[in-house]
């Protein structure tokens, strides 16, 4: 049997020193991440304008629905990014 005690885990390096690294794919699950509804004439819509408050409230997006926001990139300009 080939197993090792630990071959459940991630194959992925672990580091064990230095500052802590999260890694985010959408700033939706950014810290930083704030979002405000947009308020239309049709009340069945929901959509919000995205920004980070990292940035200053920069705007991240505009008119975000809710089946768009997978989609949404985190930005070149991101404070965060290597
Ligand atoms: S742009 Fe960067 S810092 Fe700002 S919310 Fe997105 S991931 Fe967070």
């Amino acid at each position: 049997m080939s197993e090792t005690k630990n071959s459940h885990k991630s194959k992925r390096p672990v580091r064990t020193t230095g500052p802590a690294v999260l890694e985010i794919t959408s700033c939706s699950s950014c810290p930083f991440f704030e979002r405000r509804r947009m308020f239309t004439e049709d009340s069945w819509e929901e959509a919000y304008d995205w920004f980070c408050k990292k940035s200053n409230g920069k705007k991240i997006a505009g008119y975000v629905e809710w089946h768009e926001a997978p989609k949404i990139q985190v930005p070149d300009w991101c404070k965060l990014k290597k």
